[in-house]
């Protein structure tokens, strides 16, 4: 995926270029389905010290202005990624807890009409296929430990 132009996006969505935010846009964009914790240890290697408490709000702030999906899988810490807008899918492995991203199944505007949306304005459908994932499966068939995380 080719880098993004992150001053711009944060213009486009008429929020101010911050260090802060070209950093932890940065870090979501190389780190797809980061967890919190994850993003600010790549902001701190970039920038030195910065509280938490920054980075939540940065993140919240690019969440509500879509430039950051949030994803929060029953029972998981909230991950973020820069891939937005398209609606996609996850994997989740129930082991290692392992985020893979999966297309829609049916065509672009994926899954938006729900077979009865008790007239509710649908904005965004959430898929989670839960499962194993390959590394998991072959630890499992071979008797070796199975990761946790
Ligand atoms: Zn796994
Ligand atoms: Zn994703």
């Amino acid at each position: 995926m080719p880098t993004p132009d992150f001053a711009a996006l944060l213009r486009a969505a008429s929020l101010r270029v911050t260090k802060p935010r070209l950093a932890v846009l940065t870090a979501v964009h190389e780190h797809p389905h980061a967890d919190t914790d994850t993003v600010i240890g790549h902001v701190r290697a970039d920038l030195g010290a910065v509280s938490h408490q920054a980075v939540y709000d940065v993140l919240r702030a690019l969440t509500e202005a879509g430039i950051v999906r949030r994803i929060q899988p029953a029972g998981a810490t909230a991950r973020y990624e820069a891939r937005v807008g398209d609606n996609h899918h996850h994997l989740v492995c129930r082991s290692c807890g392992t985020i893979a991203d999966v297309d829609c199944a049916v065509g672009h505007v994926p899954c938006l009409t729900a077979s009865d949306d008790h007239g509710f304005t649908v904005e965004e459908a959430e898929v989670v296929y839960w499962g194993t994932c390959p590394a998991c499966a072959t630890a499992r068939s071979t008797g070796e430990p199975v990761p946790t995380s």
